[in-house]
């Protein structure tokens, strides 16, 4: 069966794999759309020793690693034991192997385990095949209501589900999100879905902004121009109560303090690739408190798949499908900021 597999930098490759089958506790599914995230372009770009790498110390996979964790399917065969699914269920997959036992674990933090482990990126196989086996444990079953398309979309919403829910915003409060990628985009759905209608966003890049638009946020504005203040008067005048790092750029982080009311909250979603210098009396002066939100959690898989059930998340606009073939290229498309949110449809 074919399957997309990243062998080393720059190097994947559409291959004939051998068909799973699923084991002990585990279900066998047919892939349907499988997501591509900015952690399989970093796989993708970031230089790296050649050959198949140390195995993981949970999973033991090495590569050439099947990609795919964020990704829908249909199951089509139960191995021994494993329950909480049917054949012909339409399911997402909670993409995480963690250990049980590390501190993280240890307080309920599954998301932080310190040797985690994801479907699709340090796993054997990933969404991005015609099958592939999971644990029956990482399913979650879609309702009628949410098809195979929005069900490949859970996973990068719940990280900005999780993110939401961290901050702790309250419904009527103000937020501001900095950076409009397919995270910042789910930061809009999951505060409306939290009674947050108060909600700035900036982003440099017009294209980004006309899609976060398109989706039904008002107040968008680049962070270079002049009209952040105008628009702070209009709708925040005492300051955002929660802001989002969703840029990964020292200069969003700045900025957002900038504009925290006393006591607000700034949370950091995005990773950076360089450390920035952090202006601690800042910190002091407003009693600001800054966290980190990563990953998700089971009942933020949950939560969103509730929210889309009931219409609040709209794929126009910002999503597009391509075949397994075309992946290379779309990883390049990407990486130039020419695509948004780009799913892998492995059934064509
Ligand atoms: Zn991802
Ligand atoms: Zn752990």
């Amino acid at each position: 069966v074919r399957a997309a597999r990243l062998h080393t930098t720059e190097d994947l490759r559409v291959d004939d794999v051998e068909e799973p089958v699923a084991g002990p506790g585990q279900v066998k599914l047919h892939n349907a759309y499988a997501g591509i995230c900015g952690s399989d372009l970093h796989g993708y770009y970031v230089p790296r020793p050649p050959g198949p790498g140390d195995p993981h110390p949970l999973t033991g996979a090495v590569r050439p690693q099947v990609l795919g964790h964020e990704f829908s399917g249909t199951v089509v065969e139960l191995g021994p034991g494993a329950t909480g699914a049917d054949v012909g269920d339409r399911v997402t997959v909670l993409p995480i192997y963690s250990c049980g036992r590390c501190a993280a674990c240890g307080r309920g933090r599954s998301n932080a385990c310190r040797t985690i482990g994801f479907h699709g990126l340090t796993s054997h196989g990933g969404g991005m095949a015609e099958f592939t086996v999971v644990p029956a444990s990482m399913l979650h079953v879609l309702p009628e209501s949410v098809d195979l398309l929005l069900g490949a979309l859970v996973e990068p919403m719940a990280v900005a589900w999780h993110a939401v829910r961290t901050s702790g915003v309250r419904p009527g409060q103000s937020a501001l999100i900095a950076g409009a990628g397919p995270i910042g985009i789910g930061l809009w759905f999951a505060l409306r879905a939290h009674g947050v209608s108060s909600v700035i966003v900036t982003e440099p890049s017009e294209h980004r902004r006309s899609a976060i638009r398109g989706v039904g946020a008002d107040v968008v504005v680049d962070p270079a121009g002049e009209e952040l203040p105008e628009r702070l008067v209009e709708h925040a005048p005492d300051g955002i109560d929660v802001a989002f790092d969703a840029a990964g750029v020292g200069a969003a982080v700045s900025s957002a303090l900038d504009v925290l009311t006393p006591g607000g909250r700034l949370v950091v979603v995005a990773s950076h690739e360089r450390p920035m210098e952090l202006d601690t009396d800042r910190l002091l002066m407003g009693e600001f408190s800054v966290t980190g939100s990563l990953a998700y959690l089971p009942e933020d898989f949950t939560g969103v798949i509730e929210a889309m059930a009931q219409g609040r998340y709209d794929p126009a606009g910002w999503v597009d499908v391509i075949g397994l073939d075309d992946v290379v290229g779309a990883l390049g498309e990407l990486r130039a900021g020419r695509a948004m949110k780009l799913l892998v449809d492995s059934r064509h």
